[in-house]
């Protein structure tokens, strides 16, 4: 089996600038790994770190903490999950600069939602870390046109998009590309509302606004497993679901309706603090594996498949209909609830975490000798 395609470069803008990331090559990730003598899995002390440690402590591996400015005191409050060591960098900016350290303490990364987001996901592209999961996958997610593109072409159904905010003709939620944990998106009922919140200094995306139940499920794909919910190649295995806290608007109603609240100047905003288990009605679970399987199959396509955990951001419309606000290219903060398993992992192998089951896909990938298949 070929490994992810993975040294074509990928093209982006930067103003009205053609920008050409080049990412790391499989030849230099190659060589980087010929180096090792073990494997360390690490991350940035941040996001998921407490369950990505845990997972990668109960397969075996060591673990390494990159810490910004400070070794943080969080992981002696919680001894089952604290790395073995700790690498303090300044700040994320410095991490590009400290990743021979990295090569040189044998580390794999494992990126989460903050490593990502914090670092840049150009300088993310570049850093010469052997890194879990196929980055390629980032230049689909952090464009939203683009992540459009794949989700709709993989027949997964998404909020009607609205092509200009003059043609708001219905509640809508606009969100800025890349942005993460709600911050910044707004709801608008109408074009004046639109020009009301919004910063046009920043590229952005305009949804119908769906109103229904929320759904966050979390996936594994495999390429290496042969057994299971198996797929053209590889299989899928859903892992669990939560919904998400948001400040304020989860709580906001206790003061009165929304439109009663704007002319006391508070409006609803969609920070995310929390998550909170729940668990698909049982019917809806054959649409959301075959969800899965077909944004997979696309990925595969487009880029070579999005390796590992990611997660379909959905609300169920009371005609049961699931509408993909979004994908999640990597472990999100949701599997957090899970560090003992969900009620779906149980019935896969009871215990597993989302953490715990990246470092097997690697412990399972180095003994059959397939590393380059799920590192990058
Ligand atoms: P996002 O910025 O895409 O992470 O979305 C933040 C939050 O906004 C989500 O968790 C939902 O509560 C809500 N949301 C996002 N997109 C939509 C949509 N199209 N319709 C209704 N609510 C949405």
């Amino acid at each position: 089996m070929s490994p992810p395609e993975l040294a074509r470069p990928w093209k982006t803008f930067k103003g009205d600038i053609l920008h050409c990331i080049l990412m790391v090559t499989a030849e230099r990730v190659a060589e980087i790994l010929e180096g090792y003598d073990d494997l360390v899995i690490a991350t940035v002390c941040s996001h998921s770190s407490l369950q990505i440690f845990h997972g990668a402590r109960a397969e075996g591996f060591k673990t390494l903490g990159i810490a910004i400015k400070e070794r943080p005191r969080l992981y002696d409050a919680f001894p089952a999950a604290r790395p073995d060591s700790f690498l303090v960098v300044d700040s994320y900016d410095d991490l590009p600069r400290r990743a021979a350290e990295l090569v040189e303490m044998n580390a794999v990364t494992v990126p989460h939602g903050s490593f990502v987001e914090y670092m840049g996901s150009e300088a993310f592209s570049q850093f010469e870390v052997p890194t879990f999961g196929n980055r390629r996958v980032i230049e689909w997610e952090a464009d939203r046109e683009k992540q459009r593109i794949w989700i709709l072409s993989a027949g997964v159904d998404m909020p009607a998009k609205i092509e200009r905010p003059d043609k708001i003709d219905r509640p809508v939620f606009v969100k800025y590309h890349g942005a993460k944990g709600g911050r910044g998106s707004f709801i608008a009922k109408n074009y004046d509302e639109f020009l009301e919140h919004i910063d046009k200094s920043l590229p952005y995306a305009i949804q119908e606004y769906v109103i229904g139940t929320r759904y966050y499920i979390h996936y594994f794909y495999s390429p290496l497993e042969v057994d299971g919910y198996t797929l053209s190649k590889g299989h899928l295995e859903l892992l669990g679901v939560d919904r998400r806290d948001e400040s304020n608007i989860d709580e906001m109603y206790k003061l009165g309706a929304q439109e009663s609240l704007k002319k006391l100047g508070i409006y609803p905003t969609f920070i995310v603090t929390g998550n909170i288990p729940t668990v698909l009605r049982e019917s809806l679970l054959p649409t959301a594996l075959d969800m899965g399987e077909r944004v997979v199959e696309k990925s595969i396509e487009l880029f070579g498949g999005m390796i590992g955990p990611f997660c379909l951001e959905t609300i169920v419309t009371d005609q049961l209909d699931f509408k993909v606000f979004e994908v999640s290219t990597r472990i999100v903060a949701g599997t957090n609830l899970y560090i003992s398993g969900s009620p779906y992992s149980e019935l896969l192998e009871p215990g597993m975490s989302t953490g715990r089951r990246i470092a097997r896909e690697i412990r399972v990938a180095r003994e059959k000798g397939r590393l380059l298949e799920v590192l990058t």
